[in-house]
């Protein structure tokens, strides 16, 4: 009897494929295996093993596969079925959700591009000829392609030498470049492995009786080792021993010392904090905590909804360690950005070595390691921590899911399939291991909100923060009054200027927020009124003044600013509206002896500058720190006690039915940066609009009514949480093309599902890249079958599909668009 494996590719195929296998192979291979398969003329893929069965493709003949990847399947039967549900939930492919799903070291394909590692020690008695033969060849050529080292070794498949590789940490693959070029090593000492026998040692320091410097290094290398668990850098072995370098030379030479290079982040991280203090909850937790420990008895998710510093990643300590008692699996899951050292360190100092971290700052080597951990279910990630792509651990013991930051609306990934929430998503998984779901937030979604109010989730909320600290003193500032009297400096109102310098009088730091990036979001000619825009997108291009350039956010496109107008010639160049660039620039005129700092995507680019920049505020060597909205998460500053938003109209403003609510979010977000300690902080909102009542509803910390008139206005609309909507977008380079097949596609969905159906509309920014956008939006009500509605749309596509105009427009779902 033939035998065949139906498997995944990481490709935007719908459908699975088969190859044939051995009786023998059949007998090995299991689900959640990698094999690797050719598919197309010559490429060579990583594919998951899905079932294995006796049942011959019709369609065509099945191929034998090259080699199978594993000797245990690398992803168990629940990830597959939660995977499925992804790609049926969020209208895309098995295969799109697998290439997300894995690091990308576990899925080398033949134009994978392999590169060595340089901090690799290259030991050639560990290797046999095959990866020896790959080392040599990387040492010529420097990188080399899947493909080309397939003809090095005149082999058809070299995935398994090339895993082997990876796991030996010998190679990298080229998505590492970025971290490649900028480890910063540090070297490091410490005794040869012989001599930590300790009769060994004894012997030694006989040996070594004519030497007394030497055992001075010796005895100070074991003090420093004894003082801490780190490893001991060369330097503070120097320090310590106060022998000449000559002298550790000698004993590096008699091998009695070893040294070694270890990159400063990893020492870093590995550092642990102060010894955890052991918290005591308050009345008010201990009474959210028990409900929480309630109503997980019930199964149901809850909602910690507790203002910003009330102790709620207290409360997810107290939690976690309840989990971990019992030996279950727990992920804690952030935002990207809310990932910071900071946070990462504090649960350290509680979880030290149970504690693992994913996310995509970290190379693929590092999450490599993560996976197999979890894959074991070894200790040392018994807790993960990581952003949304964590939620596709090998996890088998899962026993809670903590979303911290559950409004933020990041946690959707946008851009490529699967376009999944996290959240949601996990909500889902959790139900799949059974296991409880706590979500925490300050502001939560309204969606989260809902769920509660329509008795869907539990609640439990915190109303005081820790040690009855009071929540800041907000302010509004109408910049309008202040404009038409001519008293702004700048962007500054005088009342900003007079809290800024009394805070820095008394020592203390302050916050300023302005939600755009670069100098100034627009140049306009004040003549003729043009304003450069980007040749690949129809979008202004925003004025970067340090580096004299107007740079386009969309496709990265830049050019100098020239003096003069293109359009008229004339030199009245002007600029309107404002970035962080522009603030910190004022800043410094305004307040020349204040030390201050920027926080953007522009400054935090590199993999630690974020952490850098937190570092260098929390040590306060920055006075008066600028950002963007990556301020505005998990963290906590002690000494800030004044933070200003310089203007809240851009943020009301954007065309965008979670604007408004989004608003809210963000500014009591930056607003709860301030006084986290007794003082009580002060906040100053600048804007044209002080009376817009989510501006009245910030300052009054009123949650509530927020909620109840955003409610209103979704009901009026039709839109989430009380309905569902599925966003549409299509995507091409001919301008006239898109739009036939869009009103194509908008037609007939009209005809089949009804009234509810939005567009076709140009996006707001009508052409990106080169490419024209429009997007069709679907109201679907809570009471419609939403798979019924996504297989009328996927039918809808195929005939579209089957019409030869319209070939090359790429059609996109958005489920849940955010
Ligand atoms: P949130 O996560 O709600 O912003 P945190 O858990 O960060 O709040 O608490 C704010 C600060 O108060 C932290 O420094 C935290 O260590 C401290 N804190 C909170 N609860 C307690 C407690 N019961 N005992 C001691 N310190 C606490
Ligand atoms: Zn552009």
């Amino acid at each position: 009897m033939d035998y065949y494996i139906n498997v995944v590719l990481p490709i935007p195929l719908q459908r699975l494929f088969t190859y044939q296998v051995t009786p023998s192979e059949a007998t090995f291979l299991k689900p959640g295996m990698r094999v690797a398969v050719s598919f197309g003329k010559t490429r060579i893929y990583t594919a998951l093993v899905v079932e294995i069965h006796h049942h011959p493709p019709e369609a065509y003949e099945a191929k034998p596969i090259h080699q199978i990847l594993d000797e245990e399947p690398m992803v168990n039967p629940i990830q597959l079925q939660h995977w499925q549900w992804i790609a049926d939930y969020y209208m895309c492919t098995l295969g799109e959700v697998f290439r997300t799903a894995l690091p990308g070291a576990l899925l080398l394909e033949s134009e994978t591009i392999v590169l060595r590692n340089l901090d690799y020690q290259r030991d050639d008695t560990l290797l046999n000829d095959d990866e020896f033969t790959v080392l040599e060849a990387l040492e010529h050529r420097g990188a080399l392609k899947v493909k080309d080292i397939s003809s090095i070794l005149e082999k058809k498949t070299v995935l398994p030498v090339l895993n082997k590789l990876v796991r030996k940490r010998a190679i990298v693959l080229k998505e590492e470049l970025v971290d490649l070029y900028k480890p910063k090593m540090v070297r490091h000492v410490r005794m040869a492995p012989e001599y930590q026998d300790e009769a060994k040692l004894e012997e030694l320091l006989q040996d070594l009786s004519k030497a007394p410097k030497q055992i001075q290094a010796v005895l100070a290398l074991f003090q420093l080792q004894a003082q801490s668990d780190k490893p001991v850098k060369m330097k503070s072995l120097q320090e310590e021993s106060r022998v000449s370098p000559g002298v550790i030379r000698a004993l590096l030479d008699k091998q009695i010392l070893e040294d070694y290079s270890l990159r400063t982040d990893r020492i870093i991280f590995e550092q642990k904090g102060e010894t955890p203090k052991t918290v005591t909850l308050t009345e008010d937790q201990n009474k959210s905590f028990a409900e929480i420990q309630e109503f997980f008895t019930k199964e149901k998710v809850t909602l910690l909804h507790g203002v910003t510093s009330s102790g709620k990643t207290e409360l997810y300590v107290k939690l976690i360690e309840k989990y971990l008692a019992s030996g279950k699996q727990v992920l804690y899951l952030l935002p990207e950005i809310a990932l910071t050292a900071q946070l990462i360190h504090r649960l350290q100092s509680y979880f030290g070595q149970n504690i693992s971290v994913y996310h995509s700052r970290y190379n693929m080597q590092e999450r490599v390691e993560v996976w197999f951990n979890v894959m074991m279910n070894r200790s040392k990630a018994q807790i993960v921590i990581g952003a949304r792509s964590a939620l596709f651990l090998p996890f088998s013991e899962l026993g809670l899911i903590i979303i911290d930051e559950e409004h933020e609306t990041s946690f959707k990934q946008y851009d490529p399939a699967p376009r999944y929430h996290a959240r949601d998503a996990a909500i889902v998984l959790a139900q799949m291991h059974s296991a409880r779901v706590l979500l925490g937030s300050a502001t939560p979604s309204i969606e989260s909100y809902y769920n509660v109010q329509s008795g869907k989730y539990d609640y439990t909320r915190l109303t005081r923060r820790f040690g009855n600290v009071l929540l800041p003193e907000i302010e509004l500032v109408d910049l309008k009054q202040l404009a038409r009297r001519k008293r702004l400096k700048g962007h500054f109102s005088e009342r900003l200027i007079d809290l800024i310098n009394e805070t820095l009088e008394a020592g203390e730091q302050v916050i300023l927020f302005q939600n755009r990036r670069g100098f100034a979001p627009i140049v306009e000619c004040t003549s003729c009124g043009h304003s450069p825009g980007c040749p690949n997108c129809d979008v202004s291009l925003t004025y970067h003044k340090f580096r004299n350039q107007l740079r386009c956010h969309y496709c990265g496109h830049h050019t100098e600013l020239q003096p003069d107008c293109m359009a008229c010639g004339n030199h009245s160049l002007d600029t309107k509206g404002f970035g962080t660039q522009q603030v910190e620039e004022e800043v410094k005129t305004l307040f020349p002896e204040a030390r201050t700092g920027r926080m953007d995507f522009d400054t935090t680019r590199g993999k630690h500058a974020h952490a850098r920049i937190i570092q260098s505020f929390e040590a306060q060597e920055i006075d008066i720190l600028v950002g963007t909205q990556m301020l505005t998460k998990g963290l906590d500053f002690r000494h800030v006690n004044l933070v200003g938003i310089m203007n809240a109209d851009s943020l009301l403003n954007f065309p965008d039915f979670r604007a408004h609510e989004r608003s809210f979010q963000m500014l009591t977000q930056v607003a709860g940066r301030a006084g986290r300690t007794e003082k009580r902080g002060r906040v100053i909102i600048q804007t044209y609009n002080p009376y817009h009542q989510i501006l009245q509803q910030v300052t009054t910390g009123d949650y509530d009514t927020m909620y109840q008139e955003q409610l209103y206005e979704r009901e009026q609309y039709h839109y989430p949480p009380l309905n569902r909507i599925i966003r549409i977008t299509f995507k091409h380079k001919d301008y006239n093309k898109l739009n036939e097949a869009s009103e194509w596609f908008g037609r007939s969905l009209r005809a089949q599902c009804g009234p509810w159906v939005l567009g076709p509309e140009f996006a707001p920014i009508p052409r990106i890249r080169n490419q024209y956008l429009k997007h069709i939006l679907i109201k679907i009500s809570r009471n419609t079958a939403l798979h019924k509605m996504k297989n009328s749309i996927k039918r809808i596509e195929k005939s579209f599909n089957a019409i030869s105009q319209y070939k090359g427009v790429r059609v996109i779902y958005d489920v849940d668009h955010m």
